[in-house]
């Protein structure tokens, strides 16, 4: 009998699939044409709206002046027909819960007219506010389920948009969430409330160098890492399916040791998929840019041009969505996991982050004036400090029961924040700070009194093994997992950002800037109070060494581990303040997110364990018995006939599947002792005592996996989901 009948099934799936149905026709509709088709974009604003409406409406989306409500109704009306006229039948507030998962309610357009007919309404306080039932969304204890109504609050900034379906379109309505006594239960509202506050403190410093004006925001462009499997293979994988990593498997004969993954050419299914994925970006205006290979099998990446981080966000979790969607119609899954296989790479999200306006540009790039140079140096001194002194937020806000397999791992930076500059602008910075010259290879700097040193421009190197890069004109915080909504990292960089410009600019403030001449002895001045103070977290070498860790903890340098390390850090009570005193968040907000943080972490724990279970006694130990039972029956035979083989085999797989037994009972004995009161006790209890029991599970079976007949093993391999494409 034959145990891997689901494996020979999938795969003979795969080989009879027919070749890729060209599905787009781009002579008919050229790329350029479907550009933000989708979108209620300020163009189509512009063009559709009243003058006067679109004025006050813009007002609100620059400035954040309030809406009045006769301009909610002719944008709401305008908006509905736009709509329609796209075939859209239902509009839904879409909103994001702290599960970092996008969640939408879906309502018709139609009421009944009282005659037996229909009707189209959609009104402007419909657009304005909504009141789904979110009482099963996690809010950390704000609300309870008597008071459980929350309420979508129209995001202005975010644009309204199409999403289609081959029955039917619905008009999207980005939304923030808050409940009842207008507390964020949401990832959307944080972002949007720190964007504010990083421009009032923006706004002091670059006072000093005489631009200011318009909104400063932040930016950001996240690199999106993502696998692509046979859809097949996924299914005959209930760790895959419900856990989306792979909870057993061996590691393959062949891994990704020779690199001919990655940037190669990309598989013509794969590309298909992603031609298509992209074209349904760019309808919804998602300026989606690179796409390739990257470094393990069946591993490819995708990024989009940045944007506003609001924006940014909001259009990061819709390609989440939308690669899921497309990649099924491909017959494959799309696995966002940040591990899904042990041994092989995982998937991060870099997140490019920097800020900039309209008048000021880019404000992490370096100028070619003594005075850009000059504020540049407050900014990029701004940095280092927010880096240095929030290093356990900001590994915080990355930490995740799935995060935890990557981070700290050979491929992705360590748990340790520090900082990248690059040779070149940590010797400006030192040499500054001492009030030396700064030697360049390019020329000698004269520094402090009259001139500032020009900056070398795009020195920033590629230093893959940072946390938090330099990268020339921005930061590439490399941290985050591919699964994450980036709005957590968002939110606190722009609030760590805001804290420390507050710093730069009362010291600017207070010192004697009137003269060009004084304003630059006191931006050197600045520099060397912060690199005095700050100068531990920056390192230029190889984050992955062991070396490194060692130099690390000499310096005092935080190394939190694991999610239940590192997420306690939120609730401390300097985090806490921070986002109270920058009304990013208050105490209780912030509170409310460290429990359910937490509650994830552990809820992630316990689903992984129980399928390992379930696996294990369901389909590894049946396997292995039935294997058992065959060499059993085999030895018996040739004895019957004399001959007489050692039983090495047997024995071992015999002690195999003692020590398989074992770990079962050991696991589930782990479980039924678990924690659950205190949220950090059980983080704990899952990290000391659940995680290693599953380990020694996974060893075990992994090893059987070695010795069990190939034609029995129930769970497709490591080789056949990331080799067949
Ligand atoms: P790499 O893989 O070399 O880091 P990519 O081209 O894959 O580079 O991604 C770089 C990302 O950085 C893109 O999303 C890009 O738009 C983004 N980026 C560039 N400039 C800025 C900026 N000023 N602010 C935020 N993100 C930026
Ligand atoms: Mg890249």
């Amino acid at each position: 009998m034959s145990g891997n009948e689901a494996r020979q099934a999938a795969i003979q799936q795969i080989v009879n699939r027919g070749s890729v149905e060209n599905s787009i026709n781009y002579e008919k509709l050229p790329t350029s044409k479907i550009y933000g088709s989708s979108v209620f974009s300020l163009q189509v604003m512009e063009q559709r709206l009243p003058r006067k409406v679109f004025k006050s409406l813009r007002k609100t989306i620059e400035n954040g002046t309030k809406l009045d409500p006769e301009t909610a109704d002719a944008v709401a009306s305008e908006m509905r027909s736009w709509a329609m006229e796209k075939g859209a039948t239902h509009y839904a507030h879409v909103f994001y819960p702290l599960t970092g998962l996008t969640a939408e309610k879906h309502d018709s357009f139609f009421n009944p007219d009282g005659k037996g007919g229909t009707l189209a309404e959609f009104e402007g306080k419909t657009l304005i506010q909504g009141e789904p039932d979110g009482s099963s969304f996690p809010s950390g204890g704000i609300r309870a389920t008597f008071e459980a109504r929350g309420y979508t609050i129209w995001d202005v900034t975010s644009p309204a948009y199409i999403l289609e379906n081959p029955n039917g379109t619905t008009l999207c309505i980005p939304t923030a969430f808050v409940s009842w006594t207008g507390e964020a239960l949401d990832k959307k509202t944080p972002v949007l409330r720190s964007m504010q506050v990083l421009n009032v403190h923006a706004q002091r410093v670059l006072k000093f160098f005489g631009t200011d004006g318009a909104f400063v925001s932040s930016t950001a462009g996240a690199e999106q890492e993502y696998f692509l499997i046979d859809r097949n293979l996924f299914y005959a994988r209930p760790d895959l399916l419900i856990s989306s990593r792979t909870l057993f498997g061996a590691p393959p004969p062949k891994g990704q040791e020779f690199e001919d993954h990655y940037f190669g050419a990309i598989p013509e299914r794969v590309l298909a998929c992603m031609f298509e994925v992209e074209r349904e970006c760019f309808k919804l205006g998602i300026p989606v840019k690179t796409r390739h290979n990257e470094v393990a099998p069946s591993q490819y990446e995708i990024a989009p041009v940045f944007e506003f981080g609001n924006v940014a966000t909001d259009h990061q979790q819709l390609i989440m969505v939308t690669l899921r969607r497309v990649a099924q119609k491909y017959g494959m899954e799309c696995i966002l996991h940040e591990k899904p296989f042990a041994g092989v790479n995982g998937s991060g999200k870099h997140l490019n982050y920097s800020m900039g306006s309209a008048n000021a540009g880019n404000l992490f790039d370096p100028g070619d004036t003594p005075a850009e140079n000059a504020q540049f140096l407050v900014f990029c001194m701004a940095m280092i400090r927010a880096v240095y002194k929030w290093a356990p937020l900001l590994r915080a806000v990355v930490a995740s029961a799935s995060n935890d397999h990557r981070l700290g791992a050979n491929e992705a930076p360590p748990a340790i924040l520090s900082i990248f500059l690059g040779d070149e602008l940590t010797e400006v910075i030192e040499a500054l700070s001492e009030g030396k010259p700064v030697q360049s290879k390019k020329s000698v700097m004269t520094v402090g009194v009259d001139v500032l040193p020009p900056i070398p421009k795009h020195s920033g190197d590629r230093n893959r093994t940072s946390p938090m890069a330099f990268t020339g004109n921005r930061f590439e915080f490399r941290a985050v997992g591919s699964s994450q909504s980036i709005a957590g990292p968002l939110v606190a960089l722009n609030s760590i950002m805001a804290e420390s410009l507050d710093y730069c600019a009362s010291f600017l403030e207070g010192a004697d800037t009137s003269t060009p001449e004084k304003l630059g002895k006191v931006v050197a001045e600045l520099v060397k109070t912060v690199y005095a103070e700050c100068k531990a977290v920056i390192f230029n070498g190889d984050g992955y060494s062991e070396a490194w860790h060692e130099e690390a903890a000499k310096r005092g340098l935080p190394n939190l581990k694991t999610t239940a390390d590192a997420l306690p850090a939120i609730k401390s009570q300097d985090v806490v303040d921070l986002f109270e005193k920058y009304n990013v968040l208050s105490a209780r907000e912030t509170h409310s997110r460290y429990e359910v943080y937490a509650e994830q972490y552990v809820k992630s724990i316990n689903v992984e364990s129980n399928l390992m279970l379930e696996i294990a006694r369901t389909m590894i130990f049946p396997a292995a018995i039935r294997y058992q039972g065959e060499l059993a029956t085999s030895l018996a035979q040739l004895k019957a006939v004399g001959i007489n083989t050692d039983a090495d085999t047997l024995t071992y797989i015999t002690g195999l599947i003692a020590t398989l037994q074992g770990a079962i009972k050991a696991l589930s004995e782990k479980k039924e002792g678990a924690e659950h009161g205190d949220p950090e006790n059980a983080c704990l209890y899952c990290k000391n005592e659940i995680i290693p029991a599953m380990a020694s599970l996974r060893a075990v079976v992994d090893e059987l996996e070695t010795v069990v007949a190939d034609d029995q093993w129930p769970l497709p391999t490591y080789q056949e989901m990331l080799f067949i494409k």
